[in-house]
């Protein structure tokens, strides 16, 4: 064999060892550290879920944590009012928008105000369209629920009031987070607004918070005008492309009173 042939089939040797040695090391190092690193993550990640004072009350059956803190439970960190999840009698708005504007239909009910916020910027889109929006239902204080639920179960009976309405301490607009827009007109679906809404309304965070078909999920008949607040990466999920699923649906929680 020629010298020179063998000098150059050794350092072909050489380079193509150090290559094969190279690729070993810095595969290992991609594969090992970032996994530890996710693993850490993970576990810090499920320590933070639980703020001071917030315990894990059960997972539901789509494997979501159910905790409670200061008698205010979280599905997954999303504040849940239903009729399984009450809030307490003495919740308010923690950061109340009160300035009373002709974007209310009767004035007082004021909500968050980022929620408030957000609808503005919903509002301010759906005039362009000379579309009219206005809140006819914000907040509700427990005590107005009160007198609420007592008089539709004096007019339609306990069964049928329930169907509708809210129980004191589980209706949502007690959390500041949810409205009704426009009054409550069965046939609002088939208004431009009631329409706009149903298909935009999850681009400002809003949910359509009981669709239609998911009554025995929600524990609530179809309601075309009450939104409720949580977030645009949430929203878009329940809008679902248009096919809207319900919260209870999505997280596998239940809405049902005890008795
Ligand atoms: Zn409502």
């Amino acid at each position: 064999m020629n010298k020179n042939f063998k000098k150059i089939l050794v350092f072909i040797l050489i380079v193509i060892v150090i290559f094969i040695s190279y690729i070993l090391v810095t595969s290992n190092s991609k594969t090992e550290k970032p996994s530890l690193k996710k693993h850490v993550k993970t576990e810090e990640k499920k320590k933070l879920k639980l703020r001071e004072g917030e315990e894990l009350i059960e997972t539901t059956s789509k494997g979501y944590s159910v905790t409670k803190l200061k008698d205010i439970y979280y599905v997954d960190g999303v504040l849940i009012v239903n009729k399984t999840y009450p809030l307490p009698e003495n919740y308010q708005p923690i950061n109340p928008y009160k300035e009373i504007t002709s974007d209310y239909l009767y004035g007082g009910d004021y909500i968050e105000e980022k929620v408030m916020n957000q609808f503005l910027k919903m509002q301010s889109d759906a005039s362009k369209k000379s579309l009219s929006l206005k809140i006819s239902s914000g907040y509700r204080s427990y005590k107005v629920q009160v007198d609420l639920y007592n008089n539709y179960v004096a007019k339609d009976g306990k069964d049928a009031a329930d169907t509708y309405s809210a129980r004191p301490g589980f209706s949502e607009h007690q959390s500041g987070l949810s409205f009704d827009l426009n009054g409550t007109n069965e046939n609002f679906i088939d208004t431009k607004e009631g329409k706009w809404l149903n298909d935009n309304c999850y681009k400002y965070g809003f949910i359509l918070r009981f669709p239609s078909g998911s009554e025995d999920k929600t524990g609530y008949m179809y309601e075309a005008w009450h939104f409720r607040y949580v977030g645009t990466k949430l929203a878009k999920k329940l809008y679902n492309n248009g096919s809207w699923i319900s919260l209870e649906e999505y997280f596998g929680i239940n809405s049902k009173y005890n008795d």
